[in-house]
Parts: structure tokens; sequence; C-alpha cells
């Protein structure tokens, strides 16, 4: 592997973070991680802090058991076995977003509803989305945080092979192959969520076949660098504009 693919990698994380804050997926809360790619069973994720304000210098290296790789001593995430323990179980998962987005909260928690695809856009979700119940493995008096390596097992197992999690009464994590794909599906996590609500309130909802799932990511997926490049230039122009008052 290309040792110049790491500060590759690394600045797409930063802008991966600045994008998901900026396209109101993540808020103060939630988070991005990659894969390294040098070291397999490692993965990059920032320090605790508001994703809004990530740089370089605040990228951490994470092993498989959640804990800090190169002895940083900074704060970091709660749940970061989030993606431990995907990493570990999903050698096809190079990137992870844990996001609280508040369209897809709904869907975790009401039961006759659940979440699926409907627009050429989010064929990605597939014809099942787990969700994951905290009270099953924490009792009925958790803080519903994913706060150790017991729990992220246990999220992870009810992923399986699927590619979106709900998380009840919390959110959602997605995973993908590559960090652009990882973005593009959180954002489209949120405005699938949006639409099914939507469609929901004016009647029954046809959604999309197993069949158009796969061909409809395909076709959209192999076009990611489009949407990146836009996002990415609004992403570091807005951080420009207030980055100084921090
Ligand atoms: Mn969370």
């Amino acid at each position: 592997m290309n040792k110049n693919k790491i500060p590759q990698i690394l600045e797409d994380l930063v802008d991966a973070n600045l994008i998901l804050f900026n396209e109101g997926v993540l808020d103060a809360f939630g988070h991005i991680s990659v894969r390294n790619p040098e070291q397999p069973s490692n993965f990059f994720l920032a320090r605790n802090m508001a994703p809004g304000l990530v740089t370089k210098e605040d990228i951490i290296e994470f092993n498989t058991e959640g804990e800090v790789a190169d002895g940083d001593t900074r704060k970091v995430y709660l749940e970061r076995f989030i993606h431990s323990e995907i990493y570990k179980s999903r050698p096809d998962v190079m990137a992870i977003v844990h996001s609280h987005s508040p369209s897809v909260v709904p869907f975790s928690v009401v039961k006759t509803s659940p979440m699926k695809p409907l627009c050429h856009m989010s064929g990605f979700i597939g014809t099942n989305v787990p969700i994951f119940e905290i009270r099953d493995h924490a009792g009925d008096d958790s803080s519903l945080l994913i706060t150790n390596n017991k729990l992220g097992h246990a999220l992870s197992n009810t992923l399986s092979k699927d590619t979106l999690v709900l998380m009840r009464g919390h959110g959602s994590t997605v995973v993908a192959p590559t960090i652009k794909q990882a973005v593009y599906r959180a954002i489209y996590v949120e405005v699938n969520a949006k639409l099914q609500s939507q469609a929901l309130s004016l009647g029954p909802v046809e959604f999309l076949s197993e069949g158009e799932t796969k061909t409809t990511q395909e076709v959209i997926e192999g076009q990611i660098e489009r949407p990146w490049a836009l996002w990415r230039a609004r992403a570091r122009q807005a951080q420009k504009q207030w980055i100084d008052f921090y």
C-alpha cells in the first residue's frame, strides 16, 4: 500500500467532518471514522470535539479495542466502540458515520413504520434496516450510548451484513467501502427519512424493489466525486467565515 495514502485520507477525514456538520447531519455530536489502510486493524477518528471544528491536528489513531493507538492523551469520544467493533467484524467497511440526524430518529422508535429506501438516491439503504434495542444489552436505565466494547459488539451484530442500523431513541450508524460514500450515505439517510415521513403522511408508499436498490446504488455512487467536490467547497467556504471565532 502506498504510504502517501495516509495524508490524503486524513485530509478527506477533516473535510468529511466539516461536510457532515455543514450539511446538517452532525451537530456538536456524532462522528465519522476511516480505517487505516496501512494498519487495517486501526482507524482514525477526531478527538472529543464538535465535527465542524476538526482540523488535521485533532485526528487520533485508535486500535481494534477502541483505545488510543498513538499515546495521545486528549479526551476521546465516549462512543468510539461503535467504530472499533464494526471494523473488527466487517473487513469490507472502510468508513463509518454515527449520527443523531433528526429525521431518522422517529423511525428508530415507531415500530409500525420501518425505514425503507423510496428514491433512486437512497438505494444503498437496502431492503432491511435493523433497529438496535439497547435495553436488550444494557437494561432499562442506560444512557443509550455505546460506551464499551460489549455494547459496540452487540450493535455490530445487529448491523450484521447491512449498511445502516438505527439505534432506538438515539440515532443511526451507516457504513461504506470509502469515506466519500460514507458521507454521501449519511446525508441521504437523513434525506430519505424526511421524504419517507412526508410520503407516509400523503398515503400508502411504493418503495424501491430489491433489484432497484442494487442498480440505483451502483449508478449513483459511481458519480461520488460530483457531490463530494460541491459539499467540500461549500463546507470549506463556510468554515472560513467563522473559524476565527473559535
Ligand atoms: Mn450517539
